[in-house]
């Protein structure tokens, strides 16, 4: 046994001859045969070996296996048959251990991949039941894979995502389900199949693209609306300088005032449009140019207010309860555009007329806003929403008002940019309340 473990190069002696002609090696006599013996540290000793070579079906060499005999002995066929019969099936136990150490590791590759990518991916077998549920495809459907695996894809998602032709299908957009909302997925799908060719199953990989489509969908109602908000003013414009034009009609100094008039306000009208959208595009650049200074607050709301009120023609009562000397940091300029923001609105959401009141107050370390109407108020849900950008609320949509869906936006924004805030206090058909909040002057 003191030779177990030591390395036989496999490239001399008699294994090396084995391994080169992978066909066994017989030595009866070592003494009656020194060219076969050389280089063979055992066979000093021992005087008989038969070496066969360790490989299964033609496959790769694993070793050479060598039985010594002490005493010169002729080797009988069958011995060696039997020989190179174990050598063969410890070949083939050794590939099949090689193989199945080499699969579970790409199992354990795959798995690891499988869990941590960003795709949703699910396999089902011929029979389309589940086999494989990933970790992202529980959070983007909601539905844990031990609810899933081993189930059909419509009993788990309540509804079938193959599609007839899926060689062809390319990358498509479907809905589900995921906790009573519609979520959209971008989904792509393979079919497995044998090396013979057999259908052994399919494969599906999404993502979740709800949030892209709501932004695409913002941006194309956003479009639509600002073309329509654009186009109005436009053609009045239009239809009065079109009108002055004419050579046929004498008009009188007072009907030019009135055309003239109306061209004016329309264009007051866009500018302000233009305005806006160029406010939201600073105040996502950054490149806001603020002037804070202690502002008296009552002046900047009544101005506000009185430039409203000229215009509505009596259909709203406007009430100003802000104390004298109130003062808060702010620019001068950007506070007056959040209010007109906040009155206009007041003003819009409140088509059968009504109080629309301005209080302010001084609280413990800042001063306070609130902006009242009695109009149609804000449905609860709505209420997180109506500061972003573009958002319409459907109730403004229904009574045909205009706007562009970024006065909030703006507002928000012009007051963070202050050091301020604003927050909605509202309740269904009892008005709507807005706070300011905005830090208190220093200076005296
Ligand atoms: P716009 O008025 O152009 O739609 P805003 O950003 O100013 O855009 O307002 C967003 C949405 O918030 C409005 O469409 C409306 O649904 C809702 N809203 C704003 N102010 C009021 C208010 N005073 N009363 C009721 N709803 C309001």
């Amino acid at each position: 046994g003191s030779v177990v473990g030591t390395r036989g190069s496999s490239g001399a002696g008699l294994p090396g001859r084995v391994a080169q002609s992978r066909r066994p090696v017989i030595v009866e006599d070592a003494r009656a045969a020194p060219q076969l013996a050389r280089g063979e540290p055992l066979l000093v000793e021992l005087a008989a070996c038969v070496a066969v070579p360790m490989t299964a079906h033609g496959g790769r060499l694993h070793g050479v296996l060598s039985v010594y005999a002490r005493a010169p002995r002729p080797w009988r066929e069958d011995e060696v048959q039997a020989l190179v019969a174990l050598g063969a099936m410890a070949s083939a136990a050794l590939s099949n251990a090689e193989l199945y150490q080499r699969v579970a590791e790409e199992k354990e590759r795959s798995d690891a991949i499988l869990a941590n990518i960003a795709d949703g991916i699910v396999a089902v077998d011929r029979e389309g039941r589940i086999v494989l549920w990933n970790a992202m495809a529980e959070r983007i459907t909601g539905v844990p894979a031990s609810e899933a695996l081993g189930r059909r894809v419509v009993e788990a998602l309540q509804r079938e995502i193959a599609s007839d032709a899926p060689e062809e299908a390319g990358e498509r957009q479907i809905s589900i389900e995921r906790g009573g909302k519609e979520i959209w997925l971008s989904l792509t799908e393979a079919v497995m199949r044998d090396s013979s060719g057999a259908v052994l199953g399919r494969i599906f990989a999404f993502r979740d693209v709800s949030g892209e489509r709501a932004v695409e969908q913002l941006k194309s109602d956003f479009v639509a609306t600002v073309s329509h908000e654009l186009r109005t003013p436009l053609t009045s414009i239009y239809g009065f300088a079109e009108t002055l034009r004419r050579s046929d009609i004498d008009f009188g100094e007072d009907d030019r005032a009135t055309f003239l008039g109306y061209i004016a306000s329309e264009s007051e009208r866009l500018i302000r449009i233009v305005d806006d959208l160029l406010t939201v595009a600073r105040l996502e650049a950054g490149t806001l140019g603020l002037g804070v200074a202690p502002v008296e607050v009552r002046r900047i709301v009544s101005d506000v207010v009185e430039r409203f009120a000229a215009g509505t023609n009596g259909s709203h009562e406007f009430v100003v309860d802000v104390p004298e000397g109130l003062q808060a940091a702010a620019d001068p300029h950007r506070l007056t555009e959040v209010f007109h923001h906040l009155v206009d609105n007041a003003i819009k959401y409140s088509p059968r007329g009504g109080k629309v009141t301005l209080t302010g107050r001084r609280t413990a370390d800042s001063v306070e806003i609130r902006v009242s109407d009695d109009g149609v108020g804000i449905p609860a849900g709505d209420e997180p929403r109506i500061f972003a950008k573009f958002y319409r609320g459907e109730r403004g949509a229904l009574a045909a008002t205009e706007g562009t869906g970024v006065g909030l936006f703006v507002a928000r924004g012009l007051l963070a940019a202050m050091n301020g805030r604003v927050w909605v206090e509202s309740g269904e058909e009892r008005g709507s309340t807005f706070v300011v909040e905005l830090p208190v002057s220093n200076a005296v």
